[in-house]
């Protein structure tokens, strides 16, 4: 089967003006399927709320109105995709599936080894299996939740070294992603590049705002690891946002093939691993490479962990929609519709006066709590109380991104987060407009009213990745007289 669509590949971005000069982000698709959604009346929601624990993981769907937790497996897929995972060779070993799915890996990183995982985090616990060592040093702009578990969970570090301003919410910096090179050279120095398991860098800047890396970066960062003899890894999770904002902000892409960007990057790293959840909008994960040795020093932890070489933990149609979704990140249509949803969304809130992290990065919109609600001290985790806040106003479920996503200090302490975000996602192609408008305005509503929101507690605390599954109560009646005030303004209780 064949999907050509690279080849009537559109090279602008869809934004039009309007005649009456307001820009709007134009959808180039259309909705074929769509799936019924509730919006509970208040008192309801605030009982859902807080039969999850206060934590907005734990919520029923079926209670959600816009879900907007996350892009992970959750984006909207083509009628290319569907239609290719009727095609899918159901094999326990050799699938042609395998092989049309490593082929259109193999074209679109231009790199030869492919192992397969079941997402993202699978891709980590093979890459620190293999590379990471007690008392060993990982280098990279910024961590993500799970990759620092598996890190730490075999005895190495993590240490940042992203610019200054990744960790300034507001700001103009195009690529708040990037590296500090000063900061990565005095970290190997320190460190010694023995102790070195690998750099790592991150596509799309997760828990900053889904803020980008330059390309003009990833060439340094690679040619001072090329120096240094260090591995150097691509996290390419969001490396469809990153494109998007390397062709639009970044002046020698703007005319330069999309396909052509991804190929350099891939060759910047030794190892590209990504969660297909996003990447591709489908489910499933993967680690290319075009070293031999490496390749084969990973290898046989994929029958270990994930399941046989040629299907690692996916389901076959799974892999098919992957490979589709994978060919499709090359049309600028499809990659530009959640930065430009961001954006929107992004720019009601500002004009509404809501904080909001800047400039507007890929994967969601991001609330900086630390000015939403400063009353709120750290220890009371801002961020879970304004994501608790939001779903109560709103029925939409967004993902606190603070210190209730950090992991406590060794001597159990608290290790409070450099930024407190509730991240509101933009799954791709998945919102309307009018909801985007619906979302700012109940946001701008809670920021009216911002005093009334109070701190949260823990109730129970699990010991690794708390932010899942831990549960939460606010200290005091705060969430009871927030819905009384709601319900002054907004009678009907939606
Ligand atoms: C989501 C994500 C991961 C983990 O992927 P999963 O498929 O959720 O396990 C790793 N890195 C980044 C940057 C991510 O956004």
């Amino acid at each position: 089967m064949q999907h050509n669509i690279t080849k009537t590949m559109p090279q602008t971005t869809p934004q039009v003006t309007l005649f009456s000069g307001e820009n709007i982000p134009l959808e180039m698709h259309k909705v074929r399927m769509v799936q019924r959604i509730n919006l509970l009346p208040v008192q309801e929601r605030l009982a859902a709320m807080q039969a999850a624990g206060g934590n907005t993981f734990l919520l029923r769907n079926r209670d959600v109105y816009l879900d907007m937790l996350t892009d992970s497996g959750v984006n909207a897929m083509s009628e290319a995709q569907y239609a290719a995972m009727m095609m899918a060779d159901d094999s326990y070993a050799g699938s042609e599936t395998f092989y049309r799915l490593q082929a259109a890996l193999q074209d679109f990183f231009g790199t030869e080894f492919f192992l397969p995982a079941h997402q993202g985090r699978a891709c980590e616990n093979i890459l620190a299996t293999a590379f990471v060592w007690p008392g060993s040093t990982t280098v990279m702009n910024y961590h993500f939740t799970t990759t620092k578990a598996h890190i730490t969970r075999l005895g190495g570090s993590v240490v940042e070294v992203v610019k200054d301003e990744g960790m300034q919410t507001v700001s103009d910096d195009p690529f708040k992603g990037n590296f500090d090179l000063d900061k990565l050279a005095a970290t190997v120095e320190a460190a010694g590049a023995d102790n070195i398991a690998f750099v790592r860098i991150e596509a799309g800047t997760n828990l900053i705002g889904g803020q980008p890396v330059s390309l003009a970066n990833m060439r340094a960062v690679s040619a001072f690891c090329r120096e240094k003899g260090l591995l150097l890894v691509l996290d390419a999770s969001l490396l469809a946002d990153n494109l998007y904002f390397i062709k639009t902000r970044e002046a020698e892409c703007a005319n330069r093939p999309l396909a052509d960007i991804v190929k350099e990057m891939a060759a910047l790293a030794d190892i590209t691993y990504f969660s297909a959840r996003k990447l591709g909008c489908a489910r499933g994960g993967g680690i290319c490479t075009n070293r031999k040795d490496l390749y084969s020093k990973m290898r046989d932890l994929v029958p270990l962990f994930e399941g046989f070489l040629t299907y690692g933990g996916m389901s076959v149609r799974e892999m098919e929609a992957m490979a589709v979704g994978i060919k499709e990140t090359l049309d600028i249509h499809v990659i530009s519709q959640t930065p430009q949803f961001v954006e929107a969304l992004g720019s009601e809130l500002m004009q509404a006066g809501v904080p909001v992290v800047t400039p507007f990065g890929g994967l969601g919109c991001h609330l900086d709590a630390s000015r939403f609600v400063p009353h709120i001290p750290q220890e009371q985790y801002p961020a879970a109380a304004l994501a608790a806040a939001v779903f109560i106003v709103s029925g939409i479920r967004g993902m606190e991104r603070g210190t209730m996503s950090e992991q406590r200090n060794p001597d159990g302490s608290e290790h409070l987060a450099e930024m407190e975000l509730v991240r509101l996602a933009v799954p791709k192609r998945v919102f309307t407009l009018s909801q985007m408008k619906f979302a700012a305005d109940r946001v701008a509503w809670l920021h009216e009213n911002a005093e009334l929101i109070g701190g949260m507690e823990f109730e129970d605390e699990p010991p690794t990745l708390r932010f899942f599954l831990g549960r939460l109560r606010p200290i005091g009646d705060w969430q009871e007289r927030l819905v009384q005030k709601f319900l002054e303004d907004m009678p009907s209780g939606l």
